[in-house]
């Protein structure tokens, strides 16, 4: 288990994610591409040989640099940013499917993701249907004569259920859809989707991307073709992202392997941890012979990633009193900064549900999702032990 480097002449993830997408250097030049706030540019005509230049059409400099950037980490010809996560999974499926069209998606989905492919995207004549991912046959099953996309999402939230994407690309192939993966959990650094098949790689930017809790985005990668079509929506609906916020995510972006390599040792270690603690039922992690997906996350993952997640033995009320109990760690919605924060789906992205069908999707009352950041790992023992025993023994 290590990042990939250098193959076949091309330069590794972390050289690329340093140097690419950034303006060749000239004596003079500044070693930092500086914002460039103009939302228009001088062109005279098609006689100056350069395209139109916008920003709503994602082509200032500072919107450049991430779209080459990100194709770069992710090995595909072409990126995009866009404004938000949000942006890139629906600018993507409307470049794709129109009126009468399907979808074939994961039923573990990003609680937006699934809002919009079951509520939003049927007013507008695109219907889904949703299978369970970790059922190869279930994929094929159901393909209509009209379905153009294939969505899968890994690894989950917050149950970290990694699948095998095969099944899910065979299926997109024979229906003539295109495959596209929400792989914000995972990053280019522990699997890059495209060569596993996956024709438009998502990532919502706002998490590891970015990488320090400042700036919401999202990016896309994969063929001219596939990003052109995703551009043209994008122009249209207004979703390309504030050159501001793409300078801070291409600033971000240059330390994604160096985090990633901490974000999977903390948690990795902080998992170990976790299954001596008194009072921690249960602890979800890929790294764990004991998780479901261990062997297949070992094959597919060059890490398992900064997510961990917890069960305790009280319940709801021991996970209140564990996260109000935290000094180092937060309580906050979000995940991937520099920072740990924690959060309870029962309170969140599950807060619709009854109980009773939290725990049919594992996510029992006593449920934590831990975001373990970069800091010292004996610091964070020491703040998840002692609100550990604070529930065991109240004071
Ligand atoms: C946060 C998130 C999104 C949405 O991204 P935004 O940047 O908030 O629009 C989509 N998918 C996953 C897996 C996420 O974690």
């Amino acid at each position: 288990m290590s990042s990939r480097s250098t193959t076949n002449g091309r330069p590794g993830i972390a050289t690329s994610s340093v140097h690419a997408g950034c303006p060749e250097s000239r004596p003079g030049s500044p070693v930092v591409q500086p914002i460039v706030r103009s939302s228009t540019f001088h062109w005279a005509g098609p006689d100056d040989g350069l395209d139109l230049r916008y920003s709503r059409y994602g082509n200032n400099p500072n919107q450049l640099a991430v779209a080459g950037k990100i194709a770069a980490l992710e090995g595909t010809e072409a990126g995009l940013a866009l404004a938000s996560g949000m942006a890139a999974i629906s600018m993507t499926i409307l470049s794709a499917a129109g009126a009468g069209d399907h979808v074939v998606a994961s039923r573990h989905l990003y609680g937006a993701t699934h809002a919009l492919l079951s509520g939003e995207l049927p007013k507008r004549g695109i219907t889904t249907t949703f299978v369970e991912p970790s059922d190869p046959a279930a994929w094929e099953a159901a393909l209509t004569p009209r379905t153009r996309v294939v969505l899968i999402e890994l690894p989950t939230n917050p149950t970290l259920r990694v699948f095998d994407i095969e099944p899910a690309r065979r299926a997109a192939r024979s229906a003539g859809a295109i495959l596209a993966a929400d792989m914000t959990f995972a990053t280019p650094v522990n699997i890059r989707a495209a060569e596993h098949g996956v024709d438009a790689v998502i990532h919502s930017a706002t998490k590891y991307l970015g990488g320090h809790s400042d700036l919401i985005a999202g990016v896309v990668a994969g063929s001219r073709e596939l990003i052109a079509g995703v551009t043209k929506m994008m122009k249209l609906y207004g979703g390309s992202i504030d050159p501001g916020a793409a300078w801070l995510l291409e600033r971000g972006m240059r330390t994604l392997p160096a985090r990633m390599d901490r974000h999977n040792r903390n948690a990795h270690a902080l998992a170990r941890w976790f299954t001596t603690v008194e009072g921690v039922r249960e602890v979800i992690y890929p790294g764990l012979a004991r998780h479901p997906d261990h062997k297949l996350a070992t094959r597919l993952m060059g890490g398992y990633g900064g997510m961990v997640s917890i069960v305790l033995e009280g319940g709801g009320s021991a996970a209140d009193t564990f996260c109000s109990k935290l000094r180092l760690a937060a309580p906050a919605p979000s995940l991937g900064g520099v920072e740990t924060l924690v959060s309870q789906p029962r309170h969140t992205s599950h807060v619709d549900l009854a109980s009773a069908e939290r725990d049919a999707l594992g996510i029992p009352d006593g449920f934590v999702r831990i975001s373990v950041g970069l800091e010292d790992l004996e610091d964070l023992k020491a703040d998840f032990g002692a609100a550990a025993h604070a529930v065991l023994a109240p004071s």
